[in-house]
């Protein structure tokens, strides 16, 4: 079955989803983009996801190409083309097509809306969670506003592939000050030795992870300390358990980070049972 992605307004084949060459996501990266699990063909928290989006508009002034119901509707009519069960739904949307020029384009450009959707495999994210992933630390090189989430993700890119290429499967970034702030692709916790969660505030050096909002309210809803607060490289070699979370990885607990094994080096039962719990409050809907 070919894929089917949503351009301006037409459902098309992969092969013809195409943009505008002048289009100023991919001139400056002036688009924002959103990525949701979807379960049973369900999106998980859209409505947290669409919040977000609309925030994340906002603060680049980029008007919304339609309502939030209707975007619903195209989220949805995504995945259904592409018959997606367990996957996820990406969508962007720029600032639009105008001549190649930093300022905003005068009259305002349509923005463009794309949305793409595809399988992912729950029983290899299983198996991955169950062994833990290796992560590396790299310096925080992205600009101020990384709670935007603008498309602009070079230093993540790059932080991924060095992760890779040390044999690693996720980066955390450490800012100037030698705090974490957060992973490339997801919010970064730990659990220190006295037992209290901790991960970053969200101030503007981290994403607000949608994960992240639940996983700290299943944290409090469980009677657990945590503690919302930036923590060292330092604190976190010594740390008992690490875990990342995004939408795609869920909760994945870290066994290493640059090569020194946290905790015994297997995944530890915190970040385990807070998988379990996402998955209860997933399939729930
Ligand atoms: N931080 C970064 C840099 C991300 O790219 C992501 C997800 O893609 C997250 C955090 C986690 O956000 P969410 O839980 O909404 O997927």
């Amino acid at each position: 079955m070919s894929r089917i992605a949503y351009v301006d307004g037409r459902y098309l084949p992969f092969r013809e989803a195409k943009i505008h060459v002048e289009d100023r996501g991919y001139q400056f990266s002036d688009a924002v983009y959103e990525v949701c699990e979807v379960r049973g063909g369900r999106l998980i928290d859209e409505r947290r996801h669409i919040e977000r989006l609309q925030r994340s508009l906002g603060a680049l002034r980029i008007g919304m190409p339609m309502s939030p119901r209707a975007l619903g509707v195209v989220l949805r009519e995504v995945v259904a083309r592409n018959r997606i069960g367990y996957g996820l739904v990406y969508l962007q949307i720029s600032r639009g097509v105008a001549r190649r020029d930093l300022a905003f384009p005068v009259p305002e450009a349509a923005p463009t809306l794309v949305v793409t959707a595809r399988l992912l495999n729950l029983a290899r994210n299983e198996a991955l969670a169950a062994k833990g992933i290796a992560v590396i630390s790299v310096p925080d090189t992205r600009w101020g506003r990384v709670d935007i989430k603008t498309v602009g993700l070079l230093p993540n890119v790059l932080a991924r592939q060095a992760a890779i290429d040390r044999g690693a499967r996720e980066a955390w970034f450490v800012d100037k000050d030698g705090f974490v702030t957060e992973g490339a692709s997801a919010n970064a916790w730990i659990v220190t030795d006295g037992g209290a969660l901790l991960t970053r505030h969200a101030d503007h050096a981290i994403l607000r992870g949608i994960t992240r909002m639940v996983v700290l309210d299943a944290i409090k809803a469980q009677g657990l300390t945590v503690e919302e607060r930036a923590f060292t490289l330092a604190e976190a070699y010594a740390a008992r358990e690490a875990f990342v979370t995004s939408a795609t990885q869920l909760v994945m607990p870290v066994v290493s980070i640059d090569g020194r094994p946290i905790g015994d080096g297997k995944p530890g039962p915190v970040a385990t049972a807070l998988r379990r719990e996402f998955h209860r409050y997933a399939e729930a809907g």
